[in-house]
């Protein structure tokens, strides 16, 4: 008799250690668990919480771009070790595994696109590179891409993700704070559009150079953006911090942050600005 055979299907298993990898992850925002489908079909953005994960800068390329506009510039230009700096490892064997692991040459990618139809210079931080930090070669590409802006008198956007300043190139990831800067100078004194979008997180002299520099500054919400640590800062102020120090709210209730923007809505809005502002 019918009514006495094992049901067909089975069970559904809610033990933790069957879920395969990869198919759930625990939200970073909220704690609950996401399908990990339901998050790369939402940009990334948990739909519970609206916490903005990580993005590659391939990915926030295509998010941006119009359809296969995206000519990348300075493919081939790739680190070196000027210093020979070791720490628990060489540098060259850190770039290594890197460029292994990311597929990437460096931590930034630039390129001239088009975005709602206005030619633009566009550079993309991943921080899955070397925690996007910013070395000689990043700080080259961002001036070439900023030189080129001026030159060809198109705006720029440049979308940071940073641990701030390469240690292990030292001074030479200093300068770039210096070099990035200038050329951003030269590009606002041709009367050029530089938008800057921070997201989580954006620290050092990252914060401290170009991606502070932005005429329009946009930042994903809840992104972290700050210069030193919030534990350095308390230790040397010697205070509390206020609720919300170093995010996104807290530095558009200060006025250093002129938009905060949903990654849903990024390029509607890049969009906008660049077809009201570029002639
Ligand atoms: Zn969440």
């Amino acid at each position: 008799m019918s009514i006495f055979r094992k049901p067909k299907y089975v069970t559904v298993q809610t033990k933790k250690s069957s879920i395969p990898d990869g198919l759930w992850v625990k939200c970073k925002g909220c704690n609950d668990t996401i399908y990990t489908r339901k998050l790369e079909e939402n940009q990334k953005v948990c739909p519970k919480c609206e916490y903005h994960y990580p993005l590659k800068a391939s990915e926030r390329i295509k998010m941006v771009v119009d359809d296969k506009s995206f000519q990348e510039m300075d493919v081939n230009l790739k680190s070196v070790d000027p210093l020979g700096f070791v720490d628990s490892k060489p540098y060259k064997e850190r770039i290594k595994q890197a460029e292994e692991k990311t597929k990437m040459n460096e931590a930034v990618v630039t390129g001239i696109a088009k975005i709602g139809g206005v030619k633009t210079a566009l550079g993309v931080m991943d921080f899955s590179f070397m925690g996007g930090s910013m070395g000689a070669v990043v700080g080259e590409k961002l001036t070439r891409l900023i030189e080129k802006a001026a030159r060809d008198k198109i705006p720029v956007i440049i979308f940071s993700t940073s641990g701030g300043a390469r240690m292990q190139e030292s001074t030479l990831s200093l300068m770039q704070m210096a070099k990035t800067s200038a050329a951003l100078g030269r590009l606002s004194g041709k009367g050029l559009l530089y938008i800057s979008v921070f997201t989580d997180p954006t620290t050092g002299g990252t914060t401290a150079s170009f991606a502070s520099l932005g005429d329009i500054i946009i930042a994903e919400p809840k992104a972290l953006i700050g210069f030193a640590g919030p534990r350095v800062i308390k230790q040397t102020i010697q205070q509390e911090l206020p609720s919300g120090f170093q995010k996104s709210e807290f530095l558009f209730d200060h006025g250093l942050v002129d938009i905060i923007v949903e990654r849903k809505n990024i390029r509607n809005t890049l969009v906008n600005i660049l077809q009201f502002t570029v002639k």
